[in-house]
């Protein structure tokens, strides 16, 4: 585990999921992972949650198009930021699916670039992460090292007289 490439998660993030996830239990909740990429590393720094109708103790299906429209919304404040993959709940303690992997593994074939698969696992009262990244055909686990938040961004004004 500890090999794995390093993924940078924002401390807000890990707390978000974890109440996401608990807040949603029995039932599957998910959403997708949004942030930047920094020294080859990405650096999850803000998530999103979505409704679905599709979701039970052990399914859960991002509706279609919610991907994209998030993504553009986190943009239209922040240019900054960009989609780095998806997560959901497993509130049975199990470990990513044969589904999940393969999801992923599609999603980070068609957008040519390395794609995360986070789940979140019901341990005990709380839920324990579980990331992996999908690049190309492969699929390995990664290291979390928790972070702040990403700096807002700076307005530089025009000061000519
Ligand atoms: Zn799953």
């Amino acid at each position: 585990m500890t090999d794995g490439p390093i993924v940078y998660m924002s401390e807000s993030v890990l707390e978000r999921l974890q109440v996401n996830a608990a807040r949603s239990h029995p039932l599957e909740t998910g959403g997708i992972l949004i942030g930047v990429t920094v020294d080859n590393s990405p650096w999850v720094t803000d998530v999103r949650e979505f409704d679905s109708p599709r979701r039970g103790p052990s399914q859960f299906i991002l509706p279609r198009g919610v991907t994209q429209r998030a993504i553009r919304d986190a943009r239209r404040l922040d240019a900054r930021l960009g989609y780095l993959g998806d997560w959901h709940s497993h509130p049975a303690d199990a470990p990513a699916s044969r589904t999940d992997v393969l999801t992923t593994r599609t999603t980070a074939l068609a957008m040519r670039r390395a794609v995360l698969l986070l789940i979140t696992r019901r341990r005990g009262q709380t839920y324990a992460m579980e990331l992996s990244m999908a690049r190309g055909t492969r699929i390995v686990p990664c290291r979390i090292v928790p972070t702040g938040d990403l700096p807002p961004l700076v307005h530089h004004t025009d000061t000519t007289p």
